[in-house]
Formats: C-alpha cells, sequence, structure tokens
C-alpha cells in the first residue's frame, strides 16, 4: 500500500507497521477494536461482509475503513485465513493510560495457512502442517511442522519423488527458498493447487544456520541425539521452517520439543496414486466420508484420530513391530474390565497435544487449563487401568507417561473447577492459593458488604426513608437525599454534587472503601496476571512430558479402536509372515460392506503365493466386481501391516515391502496429463519400484489407448512383471482384455480368474463371486441393457457386434485387413440401412405405379418411427 504524504500520528504509526508486512492483511488495535485500512479494508470488508466506511486523512482525501470488536478476532481471522489470506495482528502493547502520546503497538503474531493455531480453523483429525523444502543436487530436503501439535520432521529424498512425498503430506503451505521460486513454486502449486506456496531468503536454508538455530532451541550439544546425522539440505530444511514459524509466532514456539528424522526402513511408502486408488483417508466425491479412514476409525480423541490418519498412511513392513500391535490388541479384547474403564477416559480425553501448543504460545486461556486438568487426571486413569495388560507394546507406552500428580495438584490448587473463559474476568483462582489476593479479595469483599449494607444503616440512624446508596463513574459512591430531607443530613456527610430534587454526599468511609474497591480490584488484576504468567511457566516447563503422554494417549486409542473394530465387526486378526503368500478366506470390502445393506456383500477367497501362483488375471464384465476384488485385498493387506484386524474369515499375509495400485482411468487435468498419460506414468513407476515383496494391483490397462496397443502393453507388461528378476512381484490384473487368458496358458506364474455371472435370455445377472478359470465374454451389451440404453441402439450395437466378430465392417461389406482402422463404422442408423437394402432390391422397370406407391409408404412410415 502506498504510504501517503502528511499523516495525522496515528496513521504515521499505522503505515510504518503496514510496511513490514505488505504481504499480509493488518489487524490494527484501535481500544476495543481491530481495524483496517485502505486496500486492507476493502479485501476484508469484501470477504467478512463487515461495513467499509472512509476516514479523512492527511493530505489526499479518505482512506477506506473497516473494523471489527476485538473479542470477535479468532472468528474474522478463520473466514479469512480460510480466503487465502496472510494476516499480521497488531496489538497495543502498552497501557494506554500510561501511555505519553501515541500507545505503542507492535504485530504480536502473524497467521499464514501454515501456522495456524486457531481452534476453528483446524480440523481435529488431521494435522495441520507446513512443509519446507531444500533442493541441492537433485536432492529435495523436507521438513514438516505442524505448529498446532509441535510435531517437527525432517526428511531427503531424490529429487524426482518430490511429487509423492509433497502429495501424501498435503500441507497447507509450503515454504521454498527465494532461488528456486520459479520452478519448484510453479511444481508446486500444480501438485497442491490448494496450498499456498511461499518463497523466503535462500540463506534461511543454510546448514550450518539451521544447525545453531536448532541446537540452541532445544539446549542440546548437537543434533545427533535425534538421529538427524549427516543430513545436509534436510537440515536446511528444518532450520528454515523452524525460522520461519519462531518469526511468525514472535519465539513463542516451545511446543516444538524435538525434531525427528522420518523412518523409512520400518513403513510400507505408499505413493500418491494409491492413497487415491484405494481411498485411504478421502475419495473423490466424498471427502473423508466412505474412506478407509472413516470405516476404521473407533477412535474416541482426536489425538487417537489423528494417529491412526498416519498409521493408515504408514503400513509397516516389519514384522515384530505388527505382531506388538497385534498383541496389544488381543490384550484389550482379553481385558472387557480394564477397557471399559479406559474408554470411559478417552471419551472425555481433551487434545492434549493442541492444549500443549497453546500453552506454550501463551494463548491457554482458565478453561484450557482446566481441560490440561482434566485431560491429565484421565490420562492417570488411563495409566493404572491399562497396568498389568499382557502386552510390551502397552507396558511400553504406558511407562512412557510420567506421572502428573504434581501438576495436576498445582492446577487443582489454582484455578477454581469452573473459571471464566477470559482472564482479564475475575475470579480465576482458588482461594487458599495466594495470600495477597485473599487479603484483597477480602477486603474488596469488606468494603463491598459495607456498601451493600449502607443504605440501611445510614436510613435508620438519619430516620430518612428514601435515602440512597448509588454509584456512577464519574463521581463514584455517595449518598443521595431528596431536598425535602435535606435538613436532617448529619453534619459529617459532605457534599459532593447538587442535583434538581436531590443532593449527593460522601463520608470519609464510604470513600475509604471506595477506594479499597478501586485500588484492590487494579491490585487484584496485577496480581491474576503475574499468577498466571507464573501458571503457564510451570506448565510450560512440562509440555515436553505433556506431548509424550498425548502421544501414548494416542497409541492406547488406536489400539483399543482397533480391538472394538474386532469386536463390533468380527474382523479377524490375520497372520502375517516372512513368505510370498496371501491367503485369505472369505475376504470382504471394508467400506462397500458398510454401505451395501446386510448381508448384500459377496465375500470372496484369495490365494496367491509369489510363485506358481504369482499373478491373476482376473476377468469379467463390466460391473461385475473386479475392481472391488483388487481393492479389498489391497486394503485388507494395508489393514494388516496396520496391526488392525481385517474383514475377513481368516488371512495369512507374507509380508509386502509395498502395494502399487493402477485403477481406473481418470485425467489429469491439472497436471495436464490425459487417461492414457496417467495410467502409462503410473505403470512406469511399478515397474521401476516394484520388488518381488511388493503387491501390484492393476485395474484394466491400456483403456486409454486405440486396443490393439492397449492390450499389447498390458501384455508385454504381464511378461516383464513375470520375466524380470526383482520385478516378479504379487500381481492381481483385473482386465477387460479377455486375450491375456491365453497368459496363462503359456506361462508358469500366472493363473486365470474370473468374475462369475448369469446370462438369462438377454441379460446378465452379477454373482460377484470369484471363481477359477477366463472369461472371455464382455458381456458389453448387456451391461450397457442394464444401463438403460435404448433397445433400438442396442440392437443396432449387436448387429455391428455380429459382423466385428465375423470380421466384416458394421455394414456387412467384408473387412479389407484386420486391425484397428479396417472399417469405417457406418453413418446411418438400422432404418436408413433397411431402407437403402430394399431400394438396391427394386428393380423399378417392373414395378406398377401402385407397387411403387406402396413401397414409398412403406419406406415413409419406417423413416417416421425413426424419427418418433
Ligand atoms: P468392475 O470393476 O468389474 O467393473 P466393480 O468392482 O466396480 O466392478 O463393482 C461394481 C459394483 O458391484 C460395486 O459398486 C458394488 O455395488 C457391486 N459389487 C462388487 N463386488 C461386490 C460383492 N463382492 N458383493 C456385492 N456387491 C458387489
Amino acid at each position: 500500500m502506498k504510504t501517503p504524504q502528511k499523516l495525522t500520528p496515528l496513521l504515521k504509526q499505522y503505515f510504518a507497521i503496514k510496511n513490514q508486512h505488505p504481504e499480509r492483511i493488518l489487524f490494527f488495535r484501535m481500544g476495543d477494536f481491530y481495524e483496517l485500512f485502505g486496500e486492507d479494508a476493502v479485501v476484508a470488508s469484501s470477504i467478512l461482509g463487515i461495513a467499509l466506511t472512509s476516514r479523512k486523512h492527511g493530505d489526499s482525501g479518505k482512506l477506506p475503513l473497516a473494523g471489527i470488536p476485538h473479542h470477535t478476532l479468532d472468528r474474522y481471522l478463520i473466514k479469512i485465513l480460510k480466503a487465502g489470506y496472510k494476516v499480521a495482528v497488531c496489538d497495543q502493547v502498552e497501557d494506554p493510560k500510561k501511555a505519553k502520546g501515541i500507545v505503542k503497538r507492535e504485530v504480536v503474531e502473524v497467521f499464514t495457512p501454515g501456522s495456524v493455531t486457531l481452534d476453528g480453523a483446524l480440523d481435529e483429525k488431521k494435522p495441520s502442517c507446513l512443509v519446507s523444502l531444500n533442493l541441492q543436487d537433485g536432492i529435495v530436503g523436507m521438513a514438516l511442522l505442524d505448529i498446532s501439535t509441535g510435531r517437527f520432521i525432517v526428511d531427503e529424498f531424490d529429487e524426482i519423488n518430490l511429487a509423492d512425498n509433497i502429495t501424501f503430506h498435503d500441507p497447507s503451505e509450503v515454504v521454498i527458498p527465494e532461488a528456486h521460486k520459479s520452478r519448484m513454486g510453479n511444481t508446486i502449486k500444480s501438485l497442491l493447487p490448494n496450498s499456498t506456496v511461499t518463497p523466503i531468503d535462500d540463506y534461511r536454508f543454510e546448514t550450518s544456520m539451521a544447525y545453531n538455530d536448532l541446537v540452541t532451541h532445544f539446549g542440546t550439544d548437537s543434533l545427533d541425539g535425534f538421529g538427524l546425522g549427516n543430513l545436509t539440505c534436510g537440515l536446511g530444511a528444518a532450520g528454515a521452517a523452524f525460522a520461519y514459524v519462531k518469526d511468525l509466532k514472535m519465539g513463542k514456539i516451545g511446543q516444538i520439543t524435538r525434531i525427528e528424522r522420518l523412518r523409512r526402513d520400518q513403513c510400507m511408502e505408499l505413493d500418491a496414486a494409491t492413497i487415491k486408488n484405494l481411498e485411504l483417508v478421502e475419495t473423490p466425491y466424498e471427502g473423508r466420508r466412505n474412506s478407509l479412514l472413516s470405516t476404521i476409525d473407533l477412535t474416541l480423541s482426536a489425538l487417537g484420530g489423528r494417529l491412526l490418519r498416519r498409521w493408515i498412511l504408514s503400513p509397516l513392513t516389519d514384522l515384530k513391530m505388527i505382531g506388538d500391535r497385534q498383541i496389544a490388541v488381543i490384550a484389550f479384547l482379553k481385558s472387557e474390565r480394564s477397557r471399559k474403564s479406559m474408554i470411559a477416559s478417552l471419551k472425555e480425553m481433551p487434545d492434549l497435544e493442541r492444549l500443549a501448543s497453546k500453552i506454550a504460545m501463551r494463548k491457554a486461556g482458565p478453561r484450557d487449563i482446566i481441560n490440561i486438568k482434566s485431560g491429565l487426571d484421565n490420562v492417570r486413569s488411563l495409566k493404572t487401568a491399562a497396568r498389568g495388560m499382557k502386552s510390551s507394546l502397552i507396558r511400553q507406552t504406558i511407562g512412557s507417561i510420567r506421572p502428573f500428580d504434581d501438576l495436576i495438584a498445582h492446577i487443582d490448587k489454582a484455578i477454581v473447577d469452573e473459571p471464566p473463559a477470559m482472564l482479564s474476568d475475575s475470579g480465576i483462582f482458588k482461594s487458599g492459593f495466594s495470600a495477597d489476593l485473599d487479603r484483597l479479595t477480602s477486603e474488596i469483599e469488606e468494603a463491598k458488604n459495607y456498601i451493600h449494607n449502607l443504605q440501611k444503616i445510614e436510613r435508620q440512624k438519619t430516620r430518612i426513608p428514601s435515602l440512597k446508596v448509588g454509584y456512577n463513574r464519574i463521581f463514584g459512591y455517595y449518598l443521595e437525599i431528596t431536598r425535602p430531607h435535606l435538613s436532617k443530613v448529619p453534619p459529617h456527610y459532605i457534599r459532593k454534587q447538587t442535583l434538581v430534587s436531590a443532593e449527593r454526599y460522601i463520608t470519609e468511609e464510604l470513600k475509604t472503601r471506595e477506594e479499597i474497591i478501586l485500588n484492590a480490584e487494579e491490585k487484584i488484576k496485577t496480581i491474576e496476571y503475574r499468577l498466571y504468567d507464573e501458571l503457564l511457566d510451570t506448565l510450560n516447563a512440562g509440555i515436553a512430558d505433556i506431548q509424550t503422554a498425548a502421544g501414548a494417549v494416542a497409541i492406547l486409542d488406536v489400539l483399543l479402536g482397533f480391538a472394538a473394530l474386532a469386536e463390533e465387526t468380527g474382523y479377524v486378526m490375520p497372520k502375517l509372515d516372512n513368505s510370498l503368500k496371501i491367503n485369505i478366506s472369505d475376504s470382504r470390502h471394508p467400506v462397500l460392506e458398510r454401505i451395501l445393506v446386510s448381508g448384500k456383500f459377496i465375500p470372496n477367497d484369495i490365494i496367491i503365493d509369489g510363485a506358481g501362483k504369482r499373478m491373476a488375471i482376473i476377468t469379467g464384465p463390466n460391473m461385475a466386481g473386479k475392481s472391488t476384488y483388487l481393492r479389498q485385498v489391497g486394503l485388507i493387506v494395508l489393514m494388516a501391516q496396520m496391526g488392525a484386524p481385517v474383514p475377513a474369515k481368516s488371512a495369512n499375509i507374507g509380508i509386502c515391502d509395498r502395494i502399487f495400485t493402477r485403477v481406473g482411468a481418470s485425467d489429469d487435468i491439472l497436471r495436464g496429463r490425459s487417461t492414457f498419460m496417467v495410467e502409462m506414468t503410473e505403470a512406469a513407476s511399478i515397474i521401476n519400484n516394484a520388488s518381488n515383496r511388493s503387491l501390484i494391483l492393476l485395474d484394466e490397462l491400456g483403456r486409454g489407448t486405440s486396443t490393439y496397443d492397449g492390450l499389447a502393453i498390458a501384455w508385454s507388461l504381464v511378461e516383464y512383471l513375470n520375466r524380470i528378476e526383482g520385478r516378479k512381484a504379487r500381481t492381481l490384473f483385473a482386465t477387460h482384455y479377455h486375450e491375456l487368458i491365453e497368459l496363462a496358458e503359456r506361462t508358469d506364474g500366472i493363473v486365470n480368474l474370473q468374475v462369475a455371472v448369469e446370462q438369462w435370455q438377454d441379460s446378465i445377472v452379477f454373482l460377484y463371486k470369484i471363481k477359477p478359470g477366463g472369461c472371455d465374454d464382455s458381456y458389453g451389451i448387456q451391461v450397457a441393457r442394464l444401463a438403460g440404453l435404448p433397445e433400438r441402439l442396442l440392437d443396432r450395437a449387436k448387429e455391428i457386434l455380429v459382423r466385428l466378430e465375423t470380421n466384416r465392417s458394421p455394414d456387412g461389406e467384408a473387412a479389407v485387413k484386420k486391425g484397428a482402422g479396417a472399417f469405417q463404422i457406418s453413418l446411418f442408423s438400422p432404418e436408413e440401412s433397411r431402407i437403402r437394402e430394399s431400394l438396391n432390391k427394386i428393380e423399378p422397370d417392373k414395378l406398377t405405379p401402385i407397387e411403387a406407391l406402396n413401397i414409398l409408404n412403406e419406406m415413409i412410415n419406417l423413416m417416421k418411427g425413426d424419427n418418433e
């Protein structure tokens, strides 16, 4: 915004601050309001729906103005942040009463999409994440920082994997070095259209500076204890994220108590396509609804909800770790009493992680502190209930929770059970907590009591029945006596104010009480602020412990959720081993099973073994259930490796290092890729990354190109996956190319499966049952009939099909050569074709005029029928 010349002192101060935050909307505190000026006011008024006025300033006319009451700030901030803007909040940082001249003002916090901590702006079931990216010699350093919980993670990977990594974390804001603004910035914008890209100074990414900043913040000698060892550009990214957020939050970032390196060795990497195709955390049309996450989420706390999401996106590959989770779930299933009491504690569990961050940022209100107390109380009961459970994971988890008796007792002693919402309201501290506070409070109480009783006492003493005790802001407390009684006014009354019909007085005693009330109230406020600050300090010292406890609660909540899942849905615990088998009987699709009317879902078996039955080619008509079958196998494997129970009668699963999927056909318009290009890119990623231990799910391949091209590519891909050592992954391939059935006969390791259908007259019935063998009919016309295409169209399609199958053109002419483009589809309708045929047969010389007229009539009728 251009700074006008000749300004009032206030606007001078405004513009000095605004110029330091040119890209941010500035909320400028003035008394009880936050005011916005100039373009900020114009933008904000249209987003927030608040009145836009204008104010005259110094020289060049009027400046647009808008404002909101100060206590509504959070509500409006959420709206403006959602609209994609960054906001700086400027407060009065000195007491206006004590200010000499213009009140001192400073920006106290900056809000950006990736650094939001406001309750209403956060999704309690999803992390709110800021990502910072650094690039050096083809290696990307990435740091993830969730300021709402303090979670801070760092990672390094090849530049080629940038798209998968960044879409996986779905950050709301990405910080990049200024130098990579155009190249990286554009890539990120195309990958994450809803995310904000923020370029910052390159020097922020310097490794040595990052190292020093982090070591200073954590108060450690080195970063080795965090396992950051030989990181370079990852460290730069971490330093940049840290410095950026530290600046935005004016250094109040005590919730960052540790930094972790992303562990890839224990987890299955899931690429963006697989997360999307298996609809793990959201579905294309319904958001989170009907995703795997929403279907299996029986967690009771926000902490558990967020962890479950993480577990779904990082299934384990370590048998021991999976086994530990399974044992814990079984232990919960066996001890119903403990489980019940843990459930009760979890139901009452507040979001300790986010509350801890509020403490660190000194934004926690009195009610937040009471919530922390009740959370820690529940943690204590949870720990007691989980004691003695036969599971090393549970033991280890509760072992990490330190006793919070001291903190609980401290809060309990300090704060009343139902405190007011704001610190500015009195009555937060319990009596007995501070002698000073108690003395002042009782002095006030005594004074108020005195004033309360004064009217009655003075009426008796003076015998003036209309004597009144009152208060106004200018004169304070007074005794009011109406004119007819003035003669009875005692001598020690001191006249203060004259009204038309009365006089107002004070007494020395009343004055003393008034002073007590006014002074003590101020003193109380000062003491309360100090005590509150000290309380926050005490809690702040325990933040790392509260975060650890929150982590433990989350684990217990997810594991208890798994137990509930097993109990409520009849899911079973799978057996996992190091074989290459996948043997699941009566497998079900967790989401579809839930959506369909009970009992309507048909379960299916799957047996593959990494050897003779390494790959299954699944054929069957459209809508027969092929995709569902593929997806359910993928989901069950994934759930098994999370340590969760699975929807099946029994399951034996040889651990998978990765699951790859290529499902359905869709254009990726945003990234400018056609269906075929998307298909081929996904296939390339599979070919380049799959190992013998992977699971590949291919649902149609080659659809986006001509039949023969597509078939050729699908065929050679199957051969490749079956022949090239190191790529012999277990594979399920659903295809409409029934020509591929042949491959099973010729190649070891491939088996055919088909989805059963029954043909009945011109229609088919889907049985949804997978059985051995291949299906060599697509039943396309029957499926099209089910979809409701008109009969006449279907008749014509049948006609064309017969001709295609007998290798003739749709018009009945023999095709010149086999293959794509061997004939042109006729432009004529069936009726027109029939008219042409009859015209060909007519010998006009032999017709009588009547016969000719009849034929003409017939043809006209035929055409009319066609146009009806
Ligand atoms: P395809 O991939 O063969 O075209 P889908 O897997 O998309 O078929 O399934 C089509 C529809 O059939 C599903 O939306 C679902 O309603 C139903 N369906 C699929 N599998 C089953 C099953 N095992 N039991 C019951 N209904 C099923």
